[in-house]
């Protein structure tokens, strides 16, 4: 059996070596590093990939969150509510900026912001929302537009792990995840679905003034050659970075394909376990929905996260490792009780889900190489244990 991995990247790139590598040495010797074609191309391909008007392309997905931020002109102590339980890149920002975070639980099934929590957490002073679609499933956007346009809110997605994944709104339009809100942001760090060979991000919008704003700020806030408007940032996406998406974005749906069956295979295995909850996959096109099907795609597994019931989550977590199968706690601590974000609000109460979770889930091996003989192995060495 080939070596498990969390994150089989270089199976992944033998695959396509032949064509990546040309790429790359075509950046390598027209020595346009910066700005080169390959951005513009890469730039223009993903606007019709995701069928949005602007894509600017940065320098990672933590960097195109801040931007998207500073593009909306939010101001110090304004409030932006996100989920707390989430990837701290999310948080990191809106306090660097000097915003006010405000954090809240989130559903127990799709581990994506609570509705009701979100509602209740609206104050004077709240500015924007940032829904963060965890694990590649994208959040209840009909619930979250709804109430950004009754409280006059921005809606920035941080669509970091979801990109490819649709959004199906209950009148049977669909969307694909990040842009749906005023903006959205990406990470192609190279362990994300779409992910380059270093660092790189991407923000979309269909706000045309929005993007003129933002692309200024990506370039020191020049909108003209030297002449610096407004306070801006270098964050660009690199010629080299670029030939490797362009190359990989064709591929996308299929590397989505790929992950929904090893979902699938998972989801089967474990399914009668009364210890283990399998991902819900949550449509809301469909009341039926729940279980990940091949028409799927709301979900594109950026991770496959159980919960473990009989209070057995850490001693698994071992067990798997002296298996030789790599797993992975995302998260191990809620973003309220990090050093850096507690705050005197907090109540714990509004954290049930989120603290419950953080003892209960567990990230299986999750990628687009996974083969049936290596899923038997992980789903048989789990069911034993359990
Ligand atoms: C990866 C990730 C980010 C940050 O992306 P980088 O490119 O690593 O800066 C932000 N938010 C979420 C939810 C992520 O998973």
């Amino acid at each position: 059996m080939k070596k498990i991995q969390m994150v089989d990247l270089k199976s992944q790139y033998q695959k396509i070596k032949q064509t990546v590598d040309t790429s790359i040495e075509e950046v390598l010797n027209s020595s346009a590093y910066i700005n080169g074609p390959y951005v513009k191309e890469f730039q223009a391909d993903l606007e019709k990939y995701l069928d949005v008007k602007h894509v600017i392309p940065c320098a990672n997905g933590t960097d195109a969150l801040q931007i998207a931020m500073m593009g909306l002109g939010l101001e110090q102590g304004d409030e932006v509510i996100t989920a707390d339980f989430t990837f701290a890149a999310t948080v990191e920002v809106i306090a660097l900026l000097k915003l006010t975070p405000v954090l809240i639980d989130v559903e127990p099934d799709t581990f994506n912001i609570d509705i009701d929590a979100l509602k209740k957490a609206i104050t004077p002073k709240t500015k924007a929302i940032v829904p963060v679609h965890l694990f590649g499933q994208v959040a209840n956007m009909d619930a979250v537009m709804e109430i950004a346009k009754e409280h006059n809110l921005f809606v920035i997605e941080d669509n970091a792990q979801a990109i490819g994944a649709n959004y199906t709104f209950k009148n049977g339009t669909k969307k694909k995840a990040g842009t749906i809100g005023n903006v959205g942001t990406t990470s192609f760090f190279p362990s994300k679905n779409l992910g380059c060979y270093g660092d790189g991000g991407a923000i979309f919008t269909n706000d045309d003034e929005l993007a003129h704003t933002i692309r200024g700020i990506v370039n020191h806030g020049m909108y003209t050659r030297y002449y610096h408007d407004v306070v801006g940032v270098n964050s660009r996406l690199d010629s080299i970075q670029a030939a490797v998406l362009k190359t990989k974005l064709p591929l996308l749906d299929g590397y989505c394909d790929s992950r929904r069956q090893a979902a699938m295979y998972y989801n089967n295995a474990f399914k009668n376990n009364p210890n283990i909850i399998t991902p819900t996959t949550k449509s809301n096109a469909d009341e039926n929905c729940g279980e990940v099907c091949n028409s799927c795609d709301c979900h594109v597994f950026h991770q496959y996260t159980l919960q473990i019931k009989n209070g057995k989550r850490d001693a698994l977590h071992k067990h798997l490792l002296d298996n030789n199968i790599p797993n992975a706690i995302y998260y191990p601590v809620p973003l309220h009780k990090q050093k850096a974000y507690t705050d005197d609000r907090y109540n714990e109460d509004d954290f049930k889900v989120t603290n419950r979770l953080i003892d209960e889930v567990i990230s299986l091996p999750m990628h687009t190489e996974l083969d049936k003989e290596q899923l038997k192995f992980i789903t048989k060495t789990v069911l034993d244990f359990i």
